[in-house]
């Protein structure tokens, strides 16, 4: 029987590949072992595929969005600065993180009180939770409350109820796209207690230079204290990554929080460092 594949996925001498074709002019492939799981929710396409190079990796839309290899990096970063930031954060909101691995960081701190995950697509938690253990840690916290709705609807009504807010989403297309609205930013500001923070990611310095702007600039004009830091992540295109925090109050972080969170990235050093930028970005966000 044919073969049928989607878009970006093909065979070559027999071997298949996934290609990342979301560049006019920057294929990024990928040789695939096997297609462990390929499921269409009514947002995207989920798949959960072996590769040669990362291992297993989540691909949503034919867009890898994390594997067993890096995704700790990001998971990592997205979590654990913010967390040094905040003294005591009690009640935290992940929008996104359908991978699981940003809830799998945040449940590492014992003063953590309740984690909502406000994911769109449950498709994408079953896929990770039963096929990405890597990423997901199998993560089964009483803490954490899967809400499986538009994280804009979300926290629209919210008013005062979080210490922090991790916005882990995908890239500014598809069901992500009003994860970038400032409309977004504001609700957050408002969902958070008055020494609140938010991050979220801000895309590539490198290749989404305007988007991470974009996100700097509108969050720089709703929080007291706006910071950016990098971190380098090998599957994302340009390897270069950006995080934007917003702080209502805090604005120095206790980086030895993160000592004896069995962690492979992020260290003390590390989220010391981190906001340490290179020249073009600091021009950029001038
Ligand atoms: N760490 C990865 C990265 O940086 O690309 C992505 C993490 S996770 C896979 C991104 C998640 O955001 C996806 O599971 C996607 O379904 C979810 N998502 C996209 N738009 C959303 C929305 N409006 N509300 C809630 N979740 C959303």
């Amino acid at each position: 029987m044919e073969e049928r594949l989607p878009s970006y996925l093909s065979r070559k001498n027999g071997d298949l590949w996934l290609t990342e074709d979301e560049y006019d002019n920057l294929k990024i492939s990928y040789r695939i072992k096997e297609i462990v799981f390929d499921q269409k929710s009514s947002f995207q396409d989920v798949m959960i595929l072996d590769s040669y190079h990362f291992g297993r990796m989540l691909v949503l839309d034919g867009i890898v969005q994390t594997t067993s290899v890096d995704g700790h990096i990001y998971n990592e970063m997205i979590s654990h600065v913010p967390m040094a930031m905040h003294p005591n954060p009690k009640n935290v909101l992940i929008i996104g993180g359908g991978d699981c691995g940003v809830a799998k960081e945040v449940s590492k701190y014992e003063e953590v009180e309740r984690i909502d995950m406000v994911e769109i697509d449950k498709l994408v938690v079953k896929a990770c939770l039963e096929h990405l253990p890597a990423v997901s840690g199998n993560l089964a916290d009483p803490r954490v409350t899967y809400i499986f709705e538009d994280g804009v609807k979300f926290a629209a009504d919210k008013i005062q109820e979080y210490d922090l807010i991790i916005v882990d989403s995908s890239d500014p297309i598809g069901p992500a796209r009003v994860l970038f609205e400032k409309s977004f930013y504001q609700s957050l500001h408002q969902a958070l207690k008055d020494d609140g923070i938010m991050v979220c990611q801000s895309q590539s310095p490198i290749f989404h230079g305007d988007v991470m702007k974009q996100s700097y600039s509108r969050i720089s004009e709703l929080f007291k204290e706006v910071k950016m830091y990098t971190a380098v992540v090998p599957t994302y295109p340009g390897g270069l990554w950006s995080f934007t925090i917003g702080s209502k109050q805090h604005t120095e972080v206790n980086a030895s929080k993160v000592n004896n969170k069995d962690t492979q990235y992020a260290n003390r050093q590390i989220i010391e460092s981190c906001f340490s930028l290179p020249q073009f970005i600091t021009e950029k966000l001038k």
